[in-house]
């Protein structure tokens, strides 16, 4: 096939791209949007995808990625199924609420220790209701992989440059260095916010809002403002990332980001909430913005789309860190010695949380693939991993309840890897600008040399790591 052909194939890829974009992004924030519409651009875009494979098998990056949508388009109907159990049949009543693995997260905040054991407890016996549609899901997907000559293990490690082996290592180099501090704090925390010992049913989603509960009156900033400035600052132009702050009763809570044409149609959403939690998740999304109104305009479609979930979680969560960096929070955001201080032991044991619990979660995949491991199989190695590395027993079935680990091939992974990463990115304007970097143009100069190409970022080889200086920092 010619390459005026793959050119062709890259436009209407990314024309579909745009308009489907949109048509989510409607929804996310509830505006009127037409299912009709997205269910046909769904379509096109799974015949396009069908086009590819059919006549191209270069450049790499889309004859994987078009895998990928095909494994996608072909087990849409499962994950809604998954949705809808999950809404139906994970559910229990506390007295006289009812409540749903939907609305579990919330009832957790504000339930007694006794409730929020028992909904945890119920819902894992209920597990297994899910079994069978996560089952399928994995099969078919795996099953379109396979017809390509290729697994989800080995597509994800070659997205981001590593073997199978860095990979490991790089889990095991992690897990083992912020064990210790992670349980003596997790200790600390139960102590302080629940007066007992950590127990099972205290998970990470949990605890990562609890340790904020008595912080969050003292964060008086306007966010978007401050996140903006510090994008100006940078030299960046905020006014290119088109913002949706409106309150509609249909809006997903969460802010979220959504590259609809890259890089000139880039938006965030959200709606502010409890004033800490809106700053954390808000740099994060700018900076998943920043990075995507910086990609270079001249690029073709597949160098700015088609990028991993490591490196584009490398540029927010480097903006999100800001937030745990105390000359920061003193000198811009004004904030009190004591709280600043506090803030960042906070932020950390939440970080030593991530770390802790997302290796077990990202060895859970890995075991999966490379070991064809049947459901059955992951619930036992997923307890074995969380004993290792969180240092409890808790009821393997878990993992099925996560609202990631079920629904998707790989991905768990990616956050440690743009943790890393973006620690590394900060040293280096530390040491070349100082600790004031963000306050300095030449420094978001460098940075937008990082951002600018695309999928060929040099950022986004993650064979480079260096894994120690980020263990050190821990
Ligand atoms: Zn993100």
């Amino acid at each position: 096939m010619q390459k005026a052909d793959v050119s062709a194939w890259e436009e209407t890829a990314e024309d579909l791209h745009a308009r489907l974009s949109d048509e989510y992004f409607r929804l996310e924030v509830g505006l009127s949007y037409s299912k009709g519409r997205i269910a046909s651009l769904e379509r096109l875009n799974r015949q396009h995808a069908g086009v590819f494979l059919k006549n191209f098998s270069a450049p790499r990056a889309l004859f994987l990625d078009s895998i990928a949508s095909v494994a996608k388009a072909k087990t849409f109907g499962l994950t809604l199924k998954l949705h809808e159990l999950r809404k139906s049949k994970i559910c229990t009543r506390v007295g006289r609420t009812s409540v749903s693995w939907t609305t579990w997260r919330q009832f957790a905040s504000h339930a007694s220790d006794a409730q929020r054991k028992s909904v945890f407890d119920a819902f894992i016996k209920k597990s297994g209701m899910l079994t069978p549609t996560i089952d399928k899901f994995f099969r078919k997907s795996s099953g379109v992989y396979a017809a390509h000559g290729v697994d989800p293990l080995g597509v994800y490690l070659e997205d981001h440059h590593l073997t199978a082996a860095q990979l490991r290592n790089f889990l095991l180099t992690l897990g083992n260095s912020v064990k210790g501090m992670f349980r003596a704090e997790f200790r600390k925390y139960a102590k302080k916010f629940l007066q007992r010992s950590p127990a099972y049913y205290d998970d990470y989603y949990f605890m990562r809002n609890v340790v904020f509960s008595d912080m969050t009156d003292g964060f008086p900033v306007d966010s978007r403002d401050e996140v903006c400035k510090l994008l100006r600052d940078l030299g960046f132009d905020p006014r290119l990332i088109a913002v949706d702050d409106a309150d509609r009763p249909s809006k997903y809570p969460s802010p979220f980001c959504s590259f609809v044409r890259i890089p000139h149609d880039v938006r965030v959403s959200y709606k502010p909430e409890n004033p800490l939690q809106t700053a954390i998740a808000l740099y994060h999304e700018f900076g998943h913005a920043a990075h995507a109104i910086t990609i270079d305009a001249g690029l073709p479609y597949h160098k700015r789309y088609v990028l991993s979930e490591g490196l584009t979680e490398t540029f927010s969560i480097f903006l999100e860190n800001v937030l745990s960096d105390e000359d920061y929070l003193l000198q811009v955001l004004n904030l009190d010695k004591g709280y600043a201080r506090e803030l960042v032991q906070r932020i950390r044991f939440t970080e030593h949380f991530a770390i802790a619990f997302y290796v077990a979660n990202s060895l859970l995949k890995m075991d999966q693939w490379e070991q064809n491991l049947s459901l059955k199989q992951m619930n036992d190695h997923y307890s074995m991993h969380l004993k290792t590395w969180l240092g409890m027993d808790v009821p393997g079935e878990y993992w099925q309840l996560h609202h990631i680990l079920p629904e998707s091939l790989m991905y768990v992974p990616s956050y440690l890897l743009a943790m890393a990463r973006a620690h590394e990115l900060t040293e280096l304007l530390k040491k070349e600008y100082g600790r004031w970097w963000w306050a300095n143009k030449r420094a978001g100069e460098e940075l937008r040399a990082v951002m600018r190409p695309g999928a060929d970022s040099k950022v986004g080889d993650f064979s480079t790591l260096d894994v120690a200086s980020y263990v050190k920092s821990l």
